[in-house]
């Protein structure tokens, strides 16, 4: 792997770090958190202007409406779009992130020409459907259920932690073809319409006061059978295709992010007093542990360098995914950590002086903690390290 930058990525970054420059501003703050319509117009009509810059979709094939960069633009894109601090992909996740690279692997042509330019441009928004009240790590053993009708599957069931679903059009879901199959077998992956009767989405409240993720009720809820991504009870097989995206690229931005939140907390923690005289950034504990987690972060920055020139080159992810997951995790709560632990006393009041935003650090820090549950737990990470990555003995 050769990541030296050539001259024509340099003239990339320069284009790109140009209109950043102005298209961040230009963009303007993201709406009050909790407003999730507001927040889809934002994301939106970010995404849309990616997309008519031409910066949509950078590592989909030009095949299928994407830029198809070259890797090291890949990682030319990821540092600037940090660096200008652009705003976060927010509910155009699913849609940009695992389920149109899924429908590009996996995908009718059909299927591929309806929802890809749709995603890439902002104007469909997607959620997943996966969890069950009993189904998350073990998620295999799911019990929605699609029973065919002539041209349509007839779904019924119950569906949990659908992150956005409030906002979402579609739905990448897993349902349960065949009961009488080995819990794996009997699996398949749907494309739901979730404008249609028989789908209710409810909101959940988290501790940080939002409504991040919610329910989805299915009661006869409709799906024509040409919205099967692979054959009727393959669904397993193409779930660990949507799963290598989660947990393997779809974190990139989120790990070089980290950079400039630890740079952020250095600049934070020399506005802090501390009671006897000086400020935060003269404790040598908190200098140690920032040279350590600057360390941390850029040693798992490589490791994702890595994952993103060998799903280059196979054309998907690899299960270094699961520890690059795991590792960003654990990281990011540290940082958020350490970010209240500096601001002490500022952080719990919730108080906002100059730079000091003691409540953003509280909310930053409570939502930090879902990391190590979210697109598959931390156990359930290191076990996939160690089956998959170490060849230990499978787990029963
Ligand atoms: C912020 C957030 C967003 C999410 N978004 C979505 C979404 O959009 N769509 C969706 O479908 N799901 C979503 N999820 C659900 C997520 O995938 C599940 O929460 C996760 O897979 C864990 O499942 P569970 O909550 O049922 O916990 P359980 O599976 O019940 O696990 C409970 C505990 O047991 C441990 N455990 C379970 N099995 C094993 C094992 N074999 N070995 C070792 N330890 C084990 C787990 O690590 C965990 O600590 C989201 C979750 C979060 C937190």
């Amino acid at each position: 792997m050769d990541l030296t930058y050539s001259a024509e990525d340099e003239a990339f970054r320069a284009r790109l770090r140009a209109w950043l420059e102005v298209a961040v501003p230009e963009h303007g703050p993201p709406p009050p958190a909790g407003d999730w319509m507001a927040r889809r117009g934002y994301d939106t009509a970010w995404q849309r202007k990616l997309h008519d810059a031409g910066y949509a979709g950078i590592a989909w094939p030009k095949a299928f409406g994407g830029q198809g960069l070259p890797v090291t633009q890949q990682l030319v894109y990821l540092e600037e779009y940090a660096r200008a601090d652009a705003p976060y992909i927010g509910v155009c996740f699913v849609g940009m992130m695992h389920a149109g690279p899924t429908l590009i692997a996996e995908g009718t042509d059909e299927q591929r020409a309806h929802h890809l330019p749709r995603i890439l441009r902002g104007e469909t928004i997607w959620c997943q459907g996966f969890s069950e009240p009993e189904a998350g790590s073990d998620l295999a053993s799911l019990t929605t259920r699609a029973v065919r009708e002539g041209d349509e599957y007839v779904v019924n069931g119950q569906k949990i932690w659908s992150t956005r679903a409030q906002v979402a059009d579609w739905c990448e879901l897993l349902v349960r073809t065949d009961p009488g199959a080995s819990k794996h077998r009997g699996i398949t992956w749907l494309i739901l319409d979730m404008h249609q009767p028989g789908v209710e989405v409810r909101p959940m409240r988290t501790i940080d006061g939002e409504s991040h993720f919610c329910e989805v009720f299915l009661t006869d809820a409709r799906v024509p059978v040409t919205n099967r991504v692979g054959e009727e009870n393959d669904g397993w097989r193409v779930t660990n295709v949507t799963l290598r995206f989660e947990r393997g690229t779809a974190f990139a931005q989120h790990i070089i992010t980290m950079r400039s939140q630890l740079r952020d907390l250095v600049a934070l923690a020399s506005e802090v007093p501390l009671p006897g005289g000086g400020n935060a950034w003269d404790d040598p504990a908190l200098r140690s542990e920032g040279g350590r987690l600057e360390a941390n972060i850029e040693g798992l920055w490589r490791v994702t360098q890595r994952g993103i020139t060998e799903s280059e080159a196979t054309g998907l992810p690899a299960p270094t995914g699961s520890a690059v997951k795991l590792r960003f995790s654990e990281l990011t709560q540290e940082l958020n950590e350490l970010a209240v632990k500096t601001l002490g006393r500022l952080a719990v009041g919730g108080a906002r002086t100059g730079a000091i935003d003691g409540a953003e650090a509280v909310r930053a820090y409570l939502w930090s903690l879902q990391y190590t549950i979210a697109a598959g737990t931390s156990q359930i990470q290191r076990n996939l390290v160690a089956e998959r990555i170490l060849g230990m003995p499978r787990s029963a």
